[in-house]
């Protein structure tokens, strides 16, 4: 038996975005501190947070300090270098670990491990250079070229419509390793968050139904309406994804549905999810509140959803000319309002999210999604 890290202990959390600011919120709900650690300041998980602290996260020096002040570590955010990781994993746990974020923080390693463990993923090929791209199978075409590291919210990737685009595309990706990916023509995406603690156990949600603007998650319903054979499918494969990279907190699995009813797995993301905000008011237990327990090794909460709900994100778009019109929130009696303490708002960029609740899934987009048009 792990032992377990009581409230009243301190939780280090590595990144300090909108995923940490909610976990601290978990976090401090059940008695415990939180130390935060990020290259910036007046973050939004530090904000609330006991303790800020402002390094790179090459400073060893100040890794070892952070280290040798929390009970146990998480992180928020996977690019973190894996060196800073092993200091700490000196003086106290790092859930998930190194293997985990080794594989997750490079698409080519993501692909590789997914494949090897016989998960569809789409037709794919990595690629070191030009020469490489220039000569990848045909069949990959049209395709997405994605950087191996560092991508989200669709930067990091070009769409390549042949291979004549080749060069053009690479240029603009900034000449990175890549991986070149097959376009799937999908008929829907979704994804699956699971928890795993420390002695293996698992806790799923059922799968939430995504819908991007732009390469952005804008909208997520839960539940998702797929059929029963898709959900058992999808949560087999997240479960086995957790359990095979020894995964101690939350996973996310992102994945399309093909026209032709196939699951193949898009990404992870080792640690809550944007599609998993919903779970803030529409589950018995939210996402960050089991992120808190798997990795001070609690037993996990119930994944049980209380009523149908959406959450859609508040981009910085919406701020593009002054602030949203906050007076219309008297109609939004049954909507949730997340705001993440940013202060500059720029294109694209996660200010908040709004979520609702209603009768049914259908009520519930439609909802928030009048609430949030609203807004502007
Ligand atoms: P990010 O790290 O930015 O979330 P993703 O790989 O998840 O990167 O890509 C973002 C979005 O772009 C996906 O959710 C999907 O809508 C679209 N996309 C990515 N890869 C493909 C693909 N191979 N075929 C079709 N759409 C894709
Ligand atoms: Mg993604």
């Amino acid at each position: 038996m792990t032992p377990i890290i009581s409230p009243g202990a301190t939780i280090g959390v590595l990144g300090s975005g909108q995923l940490g600011r909610m976990f601290t919120l978990a976090a401090r709900r059940l008695g415990y501190h939180v130390h935060v650690f990020s290259p910036s300041k007046n973050t939004p998980a530090g904000q609330l947070a006991d303790l800020e602290i402002q390094a790179p996260y090459d400073d060893f020096e100040a890794i070892e300090s952070f280290a040798r002040h929390v009970d146990v570590v998480t992180i928020e955010f996977e690019n973190v270098n894996v060196e800073a990781i092993e200091v700490i994993q000196r003086f106290v746990p790092v859930r998930p670990g190194c293997r985990v974020l080794r594989t997750t923080q490079r698409r080519d390693n993501e692909k590789a491990f997914l494949a090897g463990i016989g998960v569809p993923v789409a037709p794919y090929a990595s690629i070191r250079n030009l020469a490489e791209l220039q000569s990848t199978s045909p069949e990959l075409f049209p395709g997405i070229l994605k950087t191996a590291g560092w991508g989200y919210d669709g930067k990091g990737q070009v769409r390549l419509s042949s291979i004549a685009d080749a060069q053009l595309g690479w240029r603009s990706l900034g000449v990175q390793a890549a991986v070149l990916e097959k376009l799937i023509d999908f008929a829907l995406e979704f994804s699956v968050i699971v928890a795993r603690g420390a002695n293996g156990e698992m806790a799923h949600y059922d799968p939430i139904l995504n819908r991007h603007e732009n390469h952005i998650l804008s909208v997520s319903v839960s539940p998702s309406g797929l059929t029963l054979k898709i959900v058992k499918e999808a949560v087999e494969i997240a479960h086995s994804i957790a359990e095979q990279l020894d995964v101690v907190g939350v996973l996310c699995v992102e994945f399309f549905l093909t026209k032709d009813a196939r699951v193949i797995v898009n990404e992870l993301a080792p640690r809550p999810h944007n599609s998993g905000h919903l779970t803030i008011e529409a589950h018995a237990t939210c996402q960050f509140e089991q992120q808190v327990r798997a990795v001070c090794g609690l037993p996990l909460g119930s994944t049980a959803q209380l009523r149908p709900a959406a959450m859609a994100n508040l981009l910085g778009d919406l701020w593009m000319d002054g602030e949203p019109r906050w007076e219309v929130m008297h109609l939004m009696k049954n909507v949730k309002v997340h705001l993440y303490g940013k202060s500059e708002w720029r294109e694209g960029r996660k200010m908040g999210h709004l979520t609702a609740q209603a009768e049914s899934a259908t009520a519930a987009e439609e909802l928030v999604s009048i609430a949030r048009q609203s807004l502007v």
